[in-house]
C-alpha cells in the first residue's frame, strides 16, 4: 500500500469496502499473530509529570489532579496478581517523572524478575540513555514511546521540548533498539490540526521503524489541557481535519495490521471510552491481538486521568480480569499464554527468550 492507498482507505465510508478491509486485517491477524489474544497487566505507578503535552490531562501544569508515585512494595503486589490472573507481561507506565530514579526503578525491575516469570514493559516517557541502559540490564524487555504523530510541526506545537532538552522520540526509539529492547510506539488519532497525510504518514513510520508493538487510539479532549479548551482554535477546514471518532480507530487498526501483519497491537483503552459496550472486541475482529487490563489499585486509578470518562476506571483488577477473558472468549478466540513477545522481535532475535 502507497500512500495514496492508505489515504483513500482512511477516506472511505462505503459499507461494503470497510466490510472487505476488516475482513482483510482480520485473515492477516490470524495468518501472522494466531487467534491467541495476550493480556498485559497495566500498573499506572506515577501520575507526575514533568512535561507540558497540550493534548494529556498529566502535564505538569494541571492542578487538579491529586499526585501520586507508588511504592515498590505496591507495584511488587501487582505484580503477584499478574502471575495470579495468568497474564505474561507487566506494563508499568507513568508520567515523565523525574522522582522515577535510575537506581530505584532498576532495583524495582531485578526484584520483578526476580520474583516473577513475567516480561517488563516500560513507558516512563523520555528517558536519558543511561537510565534505559540500566533499566535494561536490570531485566526489562520492552519499551514504549508513542512518537504521538509524525509531522513534526504538529509534534513540536503538542509536545513542547522540556528546556534545554529537544524532544525527538523518532531518534529515542532507534536507541531504545539499539539497547535491545523490543520496540513499541503509535500516535494518537484526531489530534486538532491532523490531516489524513499526516495519519498515513504515521503508518508508514510504523513499516518503516519495523515497529514489535503498535498502539494507535483516538485523541479524547481532555478540559483542562489547551486542547480541550473550548476556545481552541481549529487549524484546519473540516474536510481536512481528521476526526478522533471510532471507525476512524478501526480504519487505522486494520490498516496498521497490514502494514505490519507480525506486530503486536492492542485493542485500547481509549477506544473501549468511545465504545464501552463494543470497542474492545471490535479492535481485536479488526486487526488487534491485544489486551491491557488494568492492575492499578483503585485509589490510585481514578487519578491517572489523562483523559476523562476513562472506560474501566472503577473496576477492580479482578473484575477486569474476568471481563477481559469474557469479552476474548466471546468472539471465539484464545487466551495467550506465556509472555506473547513480538513474532517481528524473533524474526529479528532467534535467540529471544519465548517460554
Ligand atoms: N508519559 C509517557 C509518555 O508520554 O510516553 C507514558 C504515559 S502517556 C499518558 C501514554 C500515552 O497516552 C501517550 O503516549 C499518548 O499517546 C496518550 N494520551 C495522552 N493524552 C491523551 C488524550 N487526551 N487522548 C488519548 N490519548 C492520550
Ligand atoms: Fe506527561 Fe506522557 Fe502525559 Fe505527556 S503524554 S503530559 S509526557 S504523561
Amino acid at each position: 500500500m502507497n500512500r495514496e492507498e492508505i489515504i483513500r482507505w482512511l477516506k472511505e465510508n462505503d459499507q461494503e469496502r470497510l466490510t472487505q478491509l476488516w475482513h482483510w486485517a482480520d485473515t492477516t491477524r490470524a495468518q501472522f499473530v494466531g487467534d491467541e489474544v495476550y493480556l498485559r497487566g497495566l500498573v499506572e505507578l506515577s501520575n507526575h509529570c514533568v512535561r507540558l503535552c497540550a493534548y494529556c490531562g498529566l502535564r505538569a501544569p494541571n492542578r487538579n489532579i491529586a499526585r501520586y508515585r507508588m511504592t515498590a512494595a505496591e507495584v511488587l503486589d501487582c505484580a503477584r496478581q499478574a502471575v495470579a490472573f495468568g497474564y505474561g507481561t507487566l506494563v508499568l507506565q507513568a508520567g515523565e517523572d523525574l522522582g522515577i530514579t535510575r537506581a530505584g526503578m532498576a532495583d524495582l525491575i531485578r526484584k520483578i524478575k526476580e520474583e516473577t516469570p513475567l516480561a517488563v514493559t516500560l513507558s516512563l516517557g523520555e528517558r536519558t540513555e543511561d537510565e534505559l541502559q540500566a533499566w535494561r540490564e536490570a531485566g526489562a524487555d520492552r519499551y514504549l514511546l508513542r512518537f504521538e504523530t509524525s509531522n513534526r510541526t504538529l509534534y513540536d506545537r503538542l509536545h513542547p521540548p522540556r528546556p534545554d532538552t529537544p524532544s525527538d522520540r523518532l531518534a529515542l526509539l532507534r536507541q531504545i533498539r539499539q539497547l535491545g529492547y523490543e520496540v513499541g510506539s503509535g500516535m494518537m488519532i484526531g489530534l486538532p490540526g491532523q490531516t489524513f497525510d499526516d495519519v498515513a504518514g504515521d503508518i508508514e513510520a510504523f513499516r518503516e521503524l519495523e515497529l514489535d508493538m503498535i498502539g494507535v487510539g483516538p485523541f479524547l479532549a481532555h478540559p483542562d489541557t489547551p486542547l480541550g479548551d473550548p476556545a481552541h482554535p481549529s487549524s484546519l477546514p473540516a474536510d481536512e481535519q481528521v476526526p478522533p471518532t471510532e471507525l476512524m480507530t478501526y480504519k487505522v487498526i486494520a490498516l496498521t495490521r497490514l502494514a505490519c501483519p507480525r506486530a503486536n497491537i492492542p485493542s485500547t483503552t481509549a477506544l473501549a471510552t468511545l465504545n464501552r459496550h463494543q470497542g474492545r472486541e471490535l479492535g481485536l475482529k479488526r486487526g488487534a491481538n491485544i489486551v491491557m487490563p488494568n492492575l492499578t489499585p483503585a485509589r490510585y486509578r481514578v487519578h491517572y486521568e489523562i483523559y476523562p470518562n476513562k472506560a474501566c476506571i472503577q473496576e477492580t483488577a479482578d473484575a477486569c480480569s474476568t471481563c477481559m477473558e469474557w469479552r476474548i472468549r466471546g468472539i471465539g478466540r484464545s487466551l495467550g499464554a506465556g509472555r506473547g513477545d513480538s513474532p517481528n522481535f524473533q524474526c529479528r532475535q532467534p535467540e529471544a527468550v519465548t517460554e
